[in-house]
C-alpha cells in the first residue's frame, strides 16, 4: 500500500462533515455513500488498513469519480480527495473491463482509442494532437496555425494521463519525440496532455493565440464558456479562453463557473465506464446553456467530444480558426 501510505494522516483528517456532498446535490446518480467523496476516502482507508478486501464493487466505486476536484473546493479540512482516490486506484489489482480496453489500445497503438495518430514536421513550435483530437479537429488545428502564420510541427499519440488517472503507469514516446525534434515551444488544446508534459512548460492553445494577438472578426452570437476541470482547477487557466471569446462574440457565464464549475463528465476514462452518469453531468450544462440561449464553448477535447453528443457545442479551436482574419 505504498501509494496510499503518504495519505495516512490525510485520510484520518476527514471529519465526515459531508460538505463534499454539496456539489452532488444536483445529480441523481449517487445511490450509496461510496458514490460520494467522503465514502471513497473511507474505502481507500479500508483498503490501506486491509480491513476491506478488494472486490469489483469497490473497484467500481473508486473508479466512479472524474477526479474533477470540485468537491475539494467545499472541503473545510482541505483534504486532497482526488489524490487519495487516485492513489487508491494504483493499489487496486483489478481494472474495470472498459478501462482494460483503453490500456490495451494504448499498448497496441499509442492511442487510447486505438486510432491512427497524425504527425507532421515543421518548425520548433509543436502542437500535440493527443488521442482525443479527431479528424474534424485536426483540420481546424492545421488551418488555425496556417492563419497564424506558424509552420507547426504536429506530434501525435496519447500522453498517458487518462491511463494514469485510472491507476496505471504507461510510457509515452511524446517527450522523446519533442527532444529529438529540438522543440522549443509546446502547445496543446488538451489539459490532460499539459499535465503529463509539464516538464516542457506547455502553453494552452488559448494562451498561444493570445500571445500572438491576431486580428479577429466578431459575430453576434451568445457563447457560454464551460471551464474544463483540468484546465481550470488543475492548471488555473480561466481567463484566456474568456478573453478570446469576448473578443469574437458575446460571452455568457454558467451560474457555477471558474473554480466552482460543474464537471461535464467528458473525461474519456469516466464516460467509457459510466456513460449514464456522464450523460447526466453533460445534460445539466446543456440545459443551463439552452435556458440562457447560448452555445457552449469548450477548451478541452475531452469536454468537446462528450458534450457535442447532447447539444450545440463548439470547441474554442474551431471558434478561433473561423474568427482569425
Ligand atoms: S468535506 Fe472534506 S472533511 Fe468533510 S466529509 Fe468531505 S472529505 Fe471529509
Amino acid at each position: 500500500m505504498k501509494m496510499l501510505e503518504k495519505y495516512h494522516d490525510e485520510m484520518l483528517s476527514c471529519t465526515g462533515c459531508a460538505f463534499c456532498k454539496k456539489s452532488y446535490a444536483a445529480y441523481e446518480f449517487p445511490e450509496k455513500e461510496s458514490d460520494y467523496p467522503k465514502g471513497k476516502i473511507m474505502l481507500a482507508y479500508g483498503l490501506y488498513t486491509k480491513e476491506l478486501e478488494e472486490n469489483m464493487e469497490m473497484v467500481r466505486a473508486l473508479q466512479k469519480c472524474t477526479l474533477c476536484k470540485r468537491c475539494e473546493v467545499d472541503c473545510p479540512s482541505l483534504i486532497k480527495i482526488t489524490d487519495i482516490i487516485k492513489a487508491a486506484r494504483f493499489e487496486l489489482s483489478t481494472l474495470l473491463p472498459e478501462h482494460e480496453i483503453l490500456v490495451d489500445n494504448f499498448r497496441r497503438t499509442n492511442n487510447i482509442l486505438g486510432e491512427e495518430n497524425f504527425e507532421r514536421d515543421g518548425s520548433r513550435i509543436a502542437f500535440i494532437m493527443g488521442c482525443m483530437v479527431k479528424k474534424e479537429m485536426k483540420d481546424a488545428v492545421i488551418s488555425l496555425f496556417d492563419k497564424l502564420g506558424v509552420d507547426v510541427t504536429i506530434v501525435g499519440g496519447c500522453c498517458g494521463h487518462p491511463i494514469e488517472k485510472i491507476g496505471r503507469k504507461v510510457e509515452t514516446d511524446i517527450g522523446k519525440k519533442l527532444r529529438e525534434k529540438n522543440i522549443e515551444k509546446v502547445v496543446l488544446s488538451c489539459p490532460n496532455g499539459m499535465l503529463a508534459l509539464r516538464e516542457f512548460n506547455p502553453m494552452h492553445i488559448t494562451q498561444f493565440v493570445l500571445s500572438l494577438n491576431p486580428e479577429m472578426k466578431r459575430e453576434e452570437k451568445r457563447y457560454i464558456y464551460h471551464d474544463s476541470s483540468f484546465l481550470g482547477r488543475y492548471l488555473g487557466i480561466y481567463d484566456e479562453p474568456r478573453e478570446l471569446i469576448g473578443r469574437v462574440a458575446n460571452l455568457v457565464e454558467f451560474d457555477e463557473r471558474r473554480e466552482r464549475a460543474k464537471q461535464c463528465g467528458g473525461e474519456i476514462e469516466f464516460r467509457r465506464a459510466f456513460p449514464q452518469e456522464a450523460e447526466e453531468l453533460a445534460m445539466h450544462l446543456i440545459k443551463e446553456a439552452r435556458e440562457k440561449n447560448a452555445t457552449i464553448v469548450t477548451a478541452s477535447p475531452h469536454c468537446y467530444g462528450h458534450l457535442k453528443e447532447y447539444g450545440e457545442v463548439v470547441d474554442i479551436v474551431h471558434l478561433l480558426e473561423r474568427s482569425i482574419i
